[in-house]
């Protein structure tokens, strides 16, 4: 390895990874699972190989957005054997393990990053074009453990319209680029309702300044999802005509910006 950063780096010796991209937010809840369940969805309806590593221990809502649950990882010759989905997506998450989804984790810090660390080298991800990682929400500790010492190709940013202009975005955005860590662009979530009767896009927060906000932050907006009961049935695979075409264009934008 050359220089500290790269050398702090863990590995997965006998699966063979494309490329990885985190999928990450400045604070919980805006919406940062709920991408990495659509990307990772969309990637496999390409055609492309996928697994997703939920590194949002705490607060793991992957197998639930992807339609699996109940106990699915088991061990085989010490290596963790992910849960996969109908279509064949790998899932790895804290909530398939426990008997409970509603049992909580109740570790501090370093032991959450550890737990990341292995769900990165311990799961035989086998071949897998992309890894989608939902990584834990805001710049705190475990966020920063997952930089260091996850390879990840690049980050797609999630916001919510009230968020983007403040400084939780700039902060993890800053985060990213100080750590070496290439920020592939941002996804507003939440951008706007639809007008059930009109289908008019109605928005709450005006737009000028979020766009003032990405020129400033040098960051590509990748797409825009509205605020609908629809992403609460992904699983279901019933999303409306409109955002299956914001889901396949920001994913062409995701895989864009990593071959630049
Ligand atoms: P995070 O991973 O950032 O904590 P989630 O993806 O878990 O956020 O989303 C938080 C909650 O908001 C979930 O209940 C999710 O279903 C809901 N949600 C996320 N995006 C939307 C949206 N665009 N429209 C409606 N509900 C949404």
């Amino acid at each position: 390895c050359d220089g500290v950063e790269s050398c702090t780096m863990v590995k997965n010796t006998d699966s063979n990874i494309g490329k990885i991209i985190g999928v990450m937010s400045g604070k919980g809840g805006v919406g940062k699972s709920t991408v990495s369940a659509l990307l990772a969805k969309e990637l496999s309806s390409q055609g492309y190989r996928v697994g997703v590593l939920d590194a949002d221990i705490t607060g793991p809502s992957i197998p639930r957005l992807l339609g699996i649950s109940g106990e699915r990882v088991y061990t085989r010759d010490e290596k963790l054997i992910p849960g996969e989905t109908a279509e064949g997506i790998k899932v790895m998450s804290l909530n398939l393990m426990v008997k409970e989804e509603s049992d909580p984790v109740i570790w501090r810090g370093p032991m959450i990053g550890e737990m990341v660390k292995q769900f990165y080298t311990d799961v035989h991800w086998g071949e897998l074009d992309y890894l989608v990682m939902d990584m834990p929400p805001g710049t705190g500790d475990v966020a920063l453990t997952t930089m260091q010492s996850i390879p990840l190709s690049g980050v797609v940013m999630v916001s919510i319209p009230q968020d983007l202009v403040s400084m939780i975005v700039a902060k993890a955005v800053n985060m990213a680029r100080k750590m070496n860590v290439e920020v592939l662009g941002l996804v507003q979530n939440m951008s706007y309702i639809l007008c059930p009767d009109c289908s008019t896009e109605i928005r709450m927060f005006e737009s000028e300044e979020a766009d003032e906000f990405l020129e400033s932050m040098d960051l590509k907006l990748l797409g825009e999802l509205p605020m609908t009961r629809d992403l609460n049935r992904i699983s279901d695979g019933k999303l409306s005509e409109k955002i299956g075409e914001t889901v396949t264009g920001l994913t062409k934008s995701v895989l864009s910006q990593l071959e630049k």
